[in-house]
């Protein structure tokens, strides 16, 4: 079936009692057995299962095409329990840019654990290479990555990461399954946060991994899920399937204006580099035309003026709201160094924008009247 199909019925059927069409919401975290102490459905505990996620979590391995999906509390957890499924002493491969809350993850709480971990330039599939060590057992993509929207080949990295033994999981956060499915580019996990473009309306916080096989280290990442707990709630996981059902309207109409804002952004002269890989001069452009179905709807900017022009252009915009994260289906703006905090290696000239479904010429007449606000003295 196809994605728009799938995202309205996966996991969903009419209850069977009351024939409600829409999904209700199971509080209960006990499930009742019989007389003879056996359990009468097929719930026992809700850290354990429950149906809402139960629901979610077989949408989300239907759109990914991958053999289970298991959900978190957050997309940073869902990352954890990748990581922690690995073992003191084993060898992670990830990207110089890689969204902050993974690398806050990967060096203040993995490496302390035991892992150990090397940061390499995921464009270049020789430097991924000559970085493998006999004890790799994971090479963590991201792409397109945060904030540059760099682009990496998913098929040549699965073929790396298995030619040394490894897995290869991709955070396909920014893509979704419907523009992008490293499953079947090879990868072994795809990686969401779901407080993104599953939510959609910028008002959950959760993640999701998915996996191709149900192999010992799947299994693990699911034991993880139940014995570490965390776990979404009903409600959350409520919530995202029913956000779930307009991913792919959401997503076409999001990809379709970021396409727009990219290409007029190109042509302000206060705005130089435009990070989006939608654009024929982005370095990864070819590249994303193969591996992707879309580009995607968060991209950057480079303003000429540096740190105080971005500062301007952010302070002078009406409809954007100044927020980080992204995905939701209103227009986000921010700088995105002030966002990451000390330590940050983003450019202090650099501005993220997450577009969302509003008509293509407010959003475009809102940026205009910005960068003429900014070229007032
Ligand atoms: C936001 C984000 C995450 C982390 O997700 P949370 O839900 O905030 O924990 C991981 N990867 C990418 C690419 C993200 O943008």
């Amino acid at each position: 079936m196809h994605f728009e199909t799938l995202a309205v019925h996966a996991g969903r059927k009419p209850d069977p009692v009351s024939g409600a069409v829409a999904p209700g919401i199971t509080l209960s975290t006990v499930f009742a057995r019989d007389v003879d102490s056996q359990a009468m459905g097929d719930y026992n505990y809700a850290r354990v299962d429950n149906p809402n996620r139960h629901a979610l979590e077989s949408c989300l391995a239907q759109l990914e095409g991958g053999v289970t999906a298991v959900a978190f509390s957050s997309g940073v957890a869902a990352s954890a329990a990748v990581l922690f499924a690995l073992r003191p002493g084993d060898h992670v491969l990830a990207p110089l840019e890689l969204y902050v809350g993974n690398r806050l993850l990967l060096n203040n709480e993995l490496t302390p654990w035991g892992l150990q971990i090397s940061f390499v330039d995921f464009t270049d599939l020789d430097a991924v290479r000559a970085a493998v060590t006999p004890a790799t057992r994971l090479l963590w993509a991201e792409t397109p990555s945060n904030p540059l929207l760099e682009v990496s080949d998913i098929a040549g990295l699965a073929d790396i990461a298995h030619t040394a033994g490894a897995v290869l999981a991709a955070d396909n956060t920014f893509a979704t399954p419907i523009l992008q499915s490293p499953l079947a580019l090879g990868a072994d996990y795809a990686v969401h946060s779901s407080s993104k473009y599953f939510g959609g309306h910028s008002d959950v916080i959760g993640g999701a991994v998915i996996a191709r096989e149900d192999a010992p280290l799947t299994q693990r990442i699911r034991s993880h899920q139940i014995t570490a707990g965390g776990i979404p709630a009903p409600f959350d996981c409520w919530l995202l399937l029913r956000s779930l059902a307009t991913l792919p309207l959401r997503i076409r109409t999001q990809t379709a204006n970021a396409q727009r804002l990219a290409e007029f952004l190109t042509t302000q002269p206060a705005v130089g580099r435009v990070h989006y890989p939608g654009l024929p001069d982005h370095p990864g452009h070819t590249l994303a035309s193969q591996q992707m179905r879309g580009y995607g709807a968060v991209l950057s900017l480079r303003m000429r003026g540096g740190k105080p022009a971005a500062l301007q252009l952010v302070s002078k915009v009406r409809l954007f709201a100044r927020a980080t994260s992204l995905g939701g289906v209103e227009s986000l703006i921010e700088h995105r160094a002030s966002s990451e905090g000390p330590g940050s290696t983003t450019p202090e000239n650099l501005i993220r924008i997450s577009v969302g479904i509003e008509h293509i010429d407010d959003l475009i007449e809102d940026l205009r009247q910005a960068l003429v606000a900014c070229m007032e003295p």
